[in-house]
C-alpha cells in the first residue's frame, strides 16, 4: 500500500519542504517589486528614502494636494484694524447645569425695548448680537442693555452674505464698523461675536476657516447656536416658536438658542414670556453670554 507507507510519509515532507521554499521567493520577490515602487514614488515626490519608509496612500496624496492649494495665502488681512483685539487666554468656565443663553440677532429694532421690558419684567440677562445702526435710539438701546447685564455682541454692518464672506478681510472690514461704533458709544469693547448665518453657511465655505482661524487669532470667541427657535421665516407661527425653544431646551445641559430682534418679529416677542416661564419652572437659568463661556459651535464638515 502506498498510502501510509513510510514513502508516502517522504513524499508528503518533501512537498511541504517545497511549498514551503516556493512561498518565502515568491514573497520576498513581491516585496523587492514593491520596495523599488515605493522607492520610486518617494523619489518622484522629492522625498528620500530612509530605513523607516513612511507609508504613501491616498489620503496622504490628497492631504498634500490641499496643502499646496493654501501655500499662496497672504496672511495681509493679520495687519488690518490692530485695534480688533481682545485679550482672551480661551480657557473657558464649566458649563453650568440647566443653562439657557437667549440670543437675539439683527437688532435693534422697534422691539428691542419691549424685549429689554419682558427680560427686565422676569429678571432674565441675554445676549444681543447687532447689526449696525449708530441713531440716537439705538444709542440709548445699547446702553439701556448694558446697563440691565445684558452683553452685546458683534453680528454684522452690512448683513450681505455675499460681500462679506467675500474674503477674510473683507469680513473684518464688515465687523470692525460695528465694533468700534459699540466701543465708541458705550465704552465696552464687544468680545464675542455671531457670524451672519451662522459660522459654516454656503457663502462661506471657501474663507470660513481662514476668517474662523483670523477671528480667534484676534481673541474673539464666536458662537453658534444649539436651539433655534426658527423664527427667521415669516410663516412659523407663535406656537411653534414657543415649542422649538422650550422642546429644544430639553436635549441639552446649556442651551445656546437663536432667536431675532427685527421690527416684524411681534410672534418671537409674544412668545417670550411664556417661554421663560415655562423654562423656569422646569428649574432652568438664564445667562448673558461672556467670553468664558464654553462656545457652541458646528462641525466643520468638508
Ligand atoms: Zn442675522
Amino acid at each position: 500500500m502506498y498510502f501510509g507507507s513510510v514513502r508516502f510519509y517522504k513524499h508528503v515532507i518533501l512537498i511541504t519542504m517545497a511549498l514551503i521554499v516556493i512561498s518565502s521567493v515568491t514573497s520576498c520577490a513581491f516585496m523587492a517589486i514593491s520596495n523599488y515602487h515605493m522607492k520610486k514614488l518617494l523619489r518622484e515626490n522629492g522625498l528620500a528614502a530612509s530605513a523607516h519608509t513612511p507609508s504613501i496612500n491616498s489620503d496622504d496624496t490628497a492631504a498634500t494636494d490641499i496643502r499646496k492649494q493654501y501655500n499662496s495665502a497672504s496672511f495681509d488681512y493679520q495687519k488690518l484694524y490692530p485695534l480688533l483685539n481682545i485679550d482672551n487666554d480661551f480657557i473657558y468656565d464649566e458649563d453650568l447645569p440647566k443653562s439657557v443663553y437667549l440670543t437675539f440677532d439683527d437688532g435693534p429694532s422697534s422691539l428691542t425695548s419691549q424685549i429689554l421690558d419682558i427680560l427686565k419684567e422676569h429678571n432674565v440677562q441675554a445676549t444681543f448680537f447687532i447689526n449696525y445702526s449708530d441713531s440716537m435710539e439705538s444709542q440709548a438701546l445699547y446702553r439701556r442693555m448694558l446697563e440691565e447685564g445684558h452683553t452685546i455682541g458683534v453680528h454684522s454692518t452690512c448683513h450681505q452674505y455675499a460681500t462679506i464672506y467675500q474674503s477674510t478681510a473683507a469680513f473684518l472690514d464688515d465687523f470692525a464698523q460695528t465694533a468700534f461704533m459699540l466701543e465708541q458709544v458705550t465704552g465696552v469693547k464687544p468680545e464675542i461675536l455671531r457670524f451672519p448665518g451662522g459660522s459654516i453657511n454656503s457663502y462661506s465655505k471657501a474663507v470660513y476657516q481662514q476668517t474662523i482661524g483670523e477671528m480667534l487669532r484676534r481673541g474673539y470667541t464666536y458662537y453658534d447656536w444649539n436651539v433655534s427657535a426658527d423664527d427667521a421665516t415669516s410663516t412659523v407661527t407663535r406656537d411653534q416658536i414657543y415649542n422649538n425653544v422650550v422642546n429644544g431646551v430639553q436635549k441639552y445641559n446649556k442651551s445656546i438658542v437663536l432667536m431675532h430682534d427685527s421690527s416684524n418679529k411681534y410672534d418671537t416677542l409674544s412668545a417670550l414670556p411664556d417661554i421663560i416661564e415655562k423654562l423656569k419652572s422646569q428649574d432652568y437659568r438664564f445667562y448673558p453670554i461672556t467670553k468664558d463661556v464654553k462656545p457652541v459651535a458646528f462641525d466643520y464638515v468638508d
